[in-house]
């Protein structure tokens, strides 16, 4: 199975955290996008650092630049996070 010995340090962690955001935002392709979903579900740090609530204000900063998110905007970022925290949950079951 161990070819490289390679095959988890493809995405670190600070990459993960610097494209948290995209992942979020669904800016991000599919293969990026399972990579950072693999990333999380194997590293309890990142989950941590990666703190819910700073996320979404970030992104509802730079999704518009006044200070409340529209309710559709907000549903949808949350829904977007729990089901990250939810497929982590059932991921790490097992
Ligand atoms: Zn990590």
């Amino acid at each position: 199975m161990s070819c490289g010995g390679h095959d988890n340090s493809e995405t670190d962690c600070d990459d993960v955290l610097l494209k948290i955001y995209e992942y979020l935002d669904g800016e991000m392709g599919e293969v990026d996008c399972e990579k950072i979903r693999q990333h999380l579900e194997e590293c309890q740090p990142c989950l941590k650092e990666y703190d819910v609530d700073q996320a979404l204000k970030a992104l509802v900063r730079r999704s518009c630049r006044c200070e409340t998110a529209p309710e559709a905007l907000r549903t949808q970022i949350m829904a977007r996070i729990t089901t990250v925290t939810v497929t982590t949950r059932v991921e790490r079951t097992e």
